[in-house]
């Protein structure tokens, strides 16, 4: 039975892809969440960290489609993210994790200090440019530090974002 709380936690997850909240997740989308965190940590998009997060942004689309895009016409409606990706990739983490990992990498890369690992503010300020209520970001960024020495390292992330987008309820 598909419960309300069920309901509401796949529309806001739905809502996260859609960046520009036209009703459908595209490739734009991808590109528009790369260019937004780009120019909120002040990176050009030709330099090597900007390319990464545009390659990574791409892949993560790919991917993506490769998954929920039934129909085949460069858009997961929300539909096709319910049946498809939900679905699917609660089955497989692993693969949500592995479309996925590029992206988080380059966008930890553009956020972190030289070592690779943000800090906590720093995750709240890429969720917020993401699209996400800024308490909420507040809540995800302290848990993504799982290790609690106030970082937040790929080995944290990765599994973390895996779980949000495939665990259904
Ligand atoms: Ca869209
Ligand atoms: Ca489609
Ligand atoms: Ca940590």
């Amino acid at each position: 039975m598909i419960s309300s709380e069920h309901e509401r936690r796949i529309a806001a997850r739905f809502a996260t892809f859609d960046q520009d909240g036209n009703g459908w997740i595209d490739r734009e989308d991808f590109s528009a969440a790369a260019k937004a965190l780009l120019s909120e940590f002040g990176t050009v998009a030709r330099s090597d960290k900007g390319q990464a997060l545009y390659a990574g942004a791409e892949a993560f689309w790919q991917g993506m489609a490769g998954i929920a895009d039934r129909d085949g016409d460069q858009r997961i409606t929300r539909e096709e993210f319910v049946g498809g990706a939900v679905k699917r990739l609660h089955d497989n983490p692993d693969r949500f994790a592995e479309i996925a990992r590029p992206f988080l990498h380059a966008t930890l890369d553009l956020i972190s200090a030289p070592d690779g690992r943000a800090t906590i503010p720093d995750v709240v300020r890429a969720l917020t440019t993401l699209g996400v209520p800024t308490d909420i970001a507040q809540a995800a960024a302290a848990a993504l530090d799982t290790d609690g020495d106030g970082r937040v390292g790929e080995a944290e992330v990765v599994p973390a974002v895996a779980r949000y987008f495939t665990v259904p309820d």
